[in-house]
């Protein structure tokens, strides 16, 4: 199933359920998505579930109404809320009232019944903050966050996702926020209970700085591992209340920073909780305000990856405010290989409630572009067809080291060259078969690697397929205990990792910048055999050029200046090939904008971009033909109109007279 999806907001005048003007907006809200071949919604709005709790009677009447409304149209309805975080059981009056905190967060939801739910504070369900030893608050969501580890909480929590089920009819869930949000969390009597009981030790005091913060020390990493097991246990829980296959997913934008890791925000994690859904939150605006498309291609990668690997559909969430975002965002996902949510995300812009209505509801963004999907849905049937496989290494990210630079800055600096200059590369947390369709394998700054994943390497080039790491390469195992001897030894190059003899750092602090990697010494090229090759420069700090001519010698680059290509293999051997331009010109709606509460929470972050256009700089779209091929069409998706043969020439230039941003060819035997 391939997901044509967009959010189903709730407004403040939703409640009291039933009522007749609801039901009718609801009713012509389902039309409007099946007119746009929308094939799922997802509810949007009442997020702090537990704020809800006096109302869950009538909330959930209101979901089932919209449920089988939209089940008589043909289409699905996820809900979608915050399984941990609350506004309303705190007492402090003060909560909302801090500068660049959701001060207008309740706007999101539903009116609430007003203020603290009476005669309960539910502060044995609390986060404690390690340092203060007060429940965790969340500025930026003004909220706190019940723990997972409460074995009370978890309970209540699963028996509100049975009833939901009994209660509502929904089709799928996306259970959010269950992770440590917070560094300071958590020190409630049930972690330090539970990490006395796995580790036999008591959680130290948030001064000592040989435990917190510092990677190098074991317990420490057992305690980080403690929150990843937290995580997984939770969402394993819910995914025990539901019905065998029922799509589970939980939000998540990236998992490939240490920050990510420490507080159990991880695809994989998720995954192995039995979720079966992969989520692509892409925060902000697509594209940028500044018109940039790609700046989270690692992490988007990285998500395509599990989906990939796991045989499971792939959601990228874009959010906009115009039918230019919504479809350039379906553009986007079409060319990462994912489905689409598309949503707007009016109540974070700090605009009264009138101003808000000037912007139509989400599906009337869609501007026929679903619809466009489904009549042509073969040309979007495909699998990925790159050459070209980046090792993710989950076990570095998690063992090796607390600063960005350590391993996620090399990894994402090693996507990104790679896909800007014109190789085709997926993401693997796998080491792929030899038999794969991957030419060559890159392995950057992987210094935690198993003996399974070491084995498999090894048989890779044994096939006499090229592998290249770069950076530190397989100094420890995935644990992060030192290999005795480590591959360079065992190989007898002259390559070592120093410590990185950093300080911790407490709970409460993060540290900005982050610091600098360490680098490896000894020498900066090796080879092992013929086909295995190693330069100890990290990514970030830029690819020798010797390293991308041995690239080169394996695969062909399909660059073209201003655009990015990627290649499918149809269902029937075709190959597709997608190329959309990298960046944009984009105009602001400055009627909206001047109206914007500049002390609102995402008033630099999220714009409200009206037009989208190629940026000038956008150079003409070259291609060479790919071998063995007789016949070529072109797709213009944007344009709406039918896909059309090309004269098949050695080198393309597809692009129409009228400039488009996103174009399809398809070439078949
Ligand atoms: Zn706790």
């Amino acid at each position: 199933m391939h997901y044509r999806m967009v959010s189903w907001w709730l407004r403040k005048n939703n409640l009291p359920w039933p009522n007749e003007n609801g039901k009718e907006t609801f009713r012509r809200r389902a039309d409007a998505m099946a007119r746009e071949g929308v094939n799922s919604a997802i509810i949007f709005g009442a997020h702090f579930r537990w704020d809800f709790e006096p109302v869950w009677d009538q909330l959930h009447e209101l979901i089932r109404f919209a449920a089988e409304e939209l089940h008589q149209r043909g289409i699905l309805l996820f809900d979608h809320h915050s399984s941990v975080l609350s506004c309303n059981y705190n007492p402090d009056p003060n909560r909302f009232n801090a500068r660049k905190t959701s001060s207008n967060h309740r706007q999101m939801l539903i009116s609430p019944p007003a203020g603290i739910m009476p005669g309960k504070r539910r502060d044995e369900w609390k986060m404690i903050d390690l340092v203060t030893g007060n429940p965790v608050f969340l500025s930026h969501y003004a909220a706190q966050e019940f723990c997972m580890n409460n074995p009370e909480f978890s309970a209540a929590y699963r028996d509100y996702v049975r009833r939901l089920l009994r209660e509502t009819s929904i089709d799928g869930l996306m259970s959010d926020d269950a992770l440590f949000y917070s560094h300071a969390a958590c020190g409630c009597v049930h972690c330090r209970a539970r990490f006395r009981r796995e580790y036999g030790l008591e959680l130290p005091d948030t001064s000592n700085l040989s435990f917190w913060g510092n990677w190098e020390n074991p317990a420490y990493r057992n305690y980080l591992d403690m929150r990843r097991r937290t995580v997984r246990e939770f969402l394993a829980g819910v995914k025990s209340v539901l019905p065998e296959s029922f799509p589970l997913m939980s939000c998540c934008s990236s998992s490939i920073h240490p920050s990510c890791s420490e507080r159990g925000l991880s695809y994989s994690l998720f995954l192995e909780a039995g979720a079966n859904t992969v989520m692509l939150e892409m925060c902000g605006n697509t594209p940028t305000a500044d018109g940039k498309l790609f700046g989270e291609l690692s992490s988007q990668m990285h998500h395509l990856a599990l989906s990939r690997e796991n045989r499971l559909p792939c959601i990228g969430l874009g959010y906009g405010f115009s039918s230019d975002a919504a479809r350039l965002i379906w553009a986007f996902n079409k060319f990462l290989g994912s489905d689409m949510w598309y949503s707007s995300l009016v109540h974070r812009l700090g605009l009264g409630d009138a101003d808000i209505a000037a912007i139509p509801d989400d599906p009337e963004h869609l501007d026929d572009i679903f619809n466009y999907e489904k009549k042509y849905s073969s040309w979007f049937d495909s699998e990925s067809a790159a050459e070209c496989a980046v090792f993710f290494s989950r076990s570095t990210l998690d063992h090796y080291g607390s600063s960005l630079m350590d391993y996620s800055a090399d990894y994402s600096a090693l996507c990104d060259t790679m896909i800007r200059s014109g190789f085709d590369a997926d993401a693997v947390t796998r080491i792929p078969d030899p038999g794969s369709q991957y030419k060559i394998l890159l392995l950057p700054s992987a210094a935690c690697i198993s003996d399974s994943e070491l084995e498999k390497i090894e048989e890779w080039v044994r096939s006499g397929k090229k592998a290249v790491a770069f950076g530190p390469f397989a100094f420890f195992d995935e644990n992060r205990n030192p290999r005795t001897p480590d591959f360079a030894a065992r190989n007898h190059l002259d390559i070592r990792l120093p410590p990185l003899n950093r300080s911790g750092y407490s709970p409460d602090k993060l540290i900005l910048p982050p610091p600098p990697a360490v680098p490896c010494t000894g020498v900066r090229q090796a080879q092992v055999g013929a086909h295995f090759h190693w330069f100890t420069q990290r990514p970030a700090e830029g690819l020798p050029p010797e390293a991308l001519e041995i690239i080169r010698r394996e695969i062909v680059p399909w660059a073209s200046d201003g655009w990015f290509i990627k290649k499918y293999r149809g269902k029937n051997g075709e190959l597709l090939v997608h190329c959309i331009v990298s960046e944009y010109a984009v105009a602001l709606n400055q009627k909206l904008e001047a109206l914007r509460d500049p002390e609102s929470p995402c008033f630099d972050s999220l714009k409200i971009i009206s037009e989208i256009r190629p940026a000038d700089t956008t150079g003409k779209l070259k291609l060479r033909s790919p071998q063995g091929f007789s016949r070529v069409e072109r797709m213009l998706p944007l344009s709406g109109t039918e896909p059309e043969p090309l004269p098949l020439k050695e080198i393309m230039e597809p692009e129409p007279p009228v400039h488009p941003s996103y174009l399809i060819l398809r070439f078949s035997r």
